[in-house]
């Protein structure tokens, strides 16, 4: 939609006066059409789990004499419930993120520990599915930014490329800097993405495979929170697939380029 929207707002100075106020209202026009979807993109999705929690509840009120088919119950409503908890938050971490263009307080973030933290975060569950995390590269570096949302981030793409792989396999966490930017990628051996569905992974709620995704419990947000938190920072993400082969996805960062000090440091005399 191309159409500028203006308020026009018309105030009265005095008996002669009179000032014509004009504001584009194009951007906010814009950012709440994208608010309405997501909200009406959450309502659909929150409507699935929610039924699905309603529905085993009933299900095991009427199964009270069942100790077998209790317990199968009270093990998927549990599931369930953790699968909306784990969608809850990445709801909210989503809208956190859009509600702003940039960081409202960046620090200095060290590469290393992000990485580290986000590689320990996904130990467990690689362990358990067989999968072997394998890092490199030159982690020596610092971005501007916000540490959690940079793990968190790294963390998703690692999670994905866990989830997506077929075991026993490795999933690759490399770093790289080229002049002033920090290349973090995160490789995989799994099943890849399918060409013509490249371009959609990192909208809201996209899952290449609904019926599998929810399967494995997928929410769909992941990928589009790594998008938000790589703008916010100034970079963006990328991704190579081969379906059948695996998959590449690259965050690049504008990282801190330490100036030579003007004047060497006074050595102390002793
Ligand atoms: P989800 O919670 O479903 O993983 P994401 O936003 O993280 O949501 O990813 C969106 C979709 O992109 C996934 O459902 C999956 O189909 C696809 N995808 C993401 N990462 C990978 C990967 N490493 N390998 C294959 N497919 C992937």
């Amino acid at each position: 939609d191309a159409s500028i929207h203006l308020t026009v707002r018309i105030a009265r100075l005095g008996t002669r006066f009179v000032l014509l106020l004009a504001e584009d209202r194009t951007e906010s026009v814009r950012l709440d059409a994208v608010r309405r979807d997501f909200v009406a993109n959450i309502s659909h999705e929150l409507k699935t789990p929610i039924g699905a929690v309603g529905l085993l509840a009933e299900a095991l009120e009427h199964a009270a004499d069942d100790p077998a088919q209790v317990q199968r119950f009270a093990k998927r409503l549990s599931k369930e419930s953790q699968r909306l908890a784990g969608m809850t938050q990445e709801i909210i971490e989503l809208s956190r993120l859009q509600a702003a263009d940039a960081l409202a307080d960046p620090q200095q973030v060290d590469i290393d520990r992000v990485i580290t933290a986000a590689i320990d975060q996904n130990r467990v569950t690689a362990d358990a599915q067989r999968i072997q995390l394998v890092s490199g590269g030159d982690r020596r570096t610092r971005v501007w930014g916000d540490e959690a949302m940079l793990v968190s981030a790294v963390h998703n793409l690692i999670a994905n490329a866990i989830q997506y792989s077929v075991a026993p396999a490795r999933v690759g966490i490399g770093v790289s800097q080229r002049d002033d930017v920090v290349e973090i990628a995160v490789t995989d051996q799994g099943i890849g993405i399918p060409e013509e569905e490249l371009d959609r992974v990192f909208e809201r709620f996209f899952r290449v495979d609904q019926a599998r995704a929810r399967a494995t419990g997928g929410t769909g947000l992941g990928l589009s929170i790594v998008k938000h938190v790589a703008q916010n920072h100034g970079g963006d993400v990328r991704v190579w697939s081969q379906p059948g082969r695996g998959s590449t996805f690259t965050i690049r960062i504008p990282r801190v380029v330490d100036e030579p000090s003007a004047a060497p440091q006074p050595v102390k005399a002793r």
